[in-house]
């Protein structure tokens, strides 16, 4: 004899559902997306202190290359990488694309853009501002012209970015500029020697 209880439930799911799911009370969705976004928004407003900083910081890395030559580059790329992973992360919701931008894009990482697009928006930015393919979220390249504003070369978001080279993904942007920038100081001081 089947269960009077069960054939109950099984008639109502909508009713179940709804008795069990979580809503908070006290906040709206829009507030929540707000609050996502809160981070990244804040970089874009703080672009001029983050890209001052983030130059002391490269500097900084560039005097530790005769350690990261002596350990070795391929070794120090697992634990710089998962902590530029963290960072950045945290501070602009940075997808590891291992060719970073933020000092082009007004600290808004075009990475964040759904159609992954490195030189400026679609033809679909909402009125206010918005991506057209995820509505709540504001348009990363709208972002990066706003944050570039208030960098002191903030004309660099005009220079034509690269398309992504995929074989960079997850590895680290420090550590790359870092080499790169250390073997230039090099070829510029074997030049002036001759
Ligand atoms: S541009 Fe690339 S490395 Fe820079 S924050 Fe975006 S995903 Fe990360």
């Amino acid at each position: 004899m089947p269960n009077p209880r069960v054939v109950t439930d099984n008639a109502h799911p909508a009713k179940k559902t709804a008795s069990t799911a979580f809503v908070p009370t006290s906040v709206s969705p829009s507030r929540r997306a707000r609050y996502k976004y809160t981070v990244r928004l804040w970089a874009v407003r703080n672009s001029r202190f983050l890209d001052w900083f983030y130059n002391r910081f490269a500097d900084m890395f560039l005097l530790l290359h005769p350690l990261w030559n002596a350990i070795g580059y391929g070794r120090v790329e697992r634990p710089v990488t998962f902590v530029e992973r963290h960072v950045k992360g945290f501070l602009f919701d940075c997808r590891m694309c291992g060719q970073c931008a933020l000092s082009s894009t007004g600290m808004s990482c075009p990475m964040n853009c759904p159609k992954q697009l490195r030189n400026g928006p679609c033809g679909g930015v909402r009125a206010n501002g918005n991506c057209e393919v995820e509505p709540d979220m504001p348009c990363a390249w709208v972002q990066a012209w706003k944050g570039s504003r208030n960098m002191t070369k903030g004309d660099a978001i005009l220079n034509v970015q690269k398309p992504v080279n995929q074989s960079l993904r997850e590895t680290s942007s420090w550590l790359r500029v870092t080499a790169e920038a250390a073997a230039a100081r090099e070829a510029a001081k074997k030049e002036s020697r001759q």
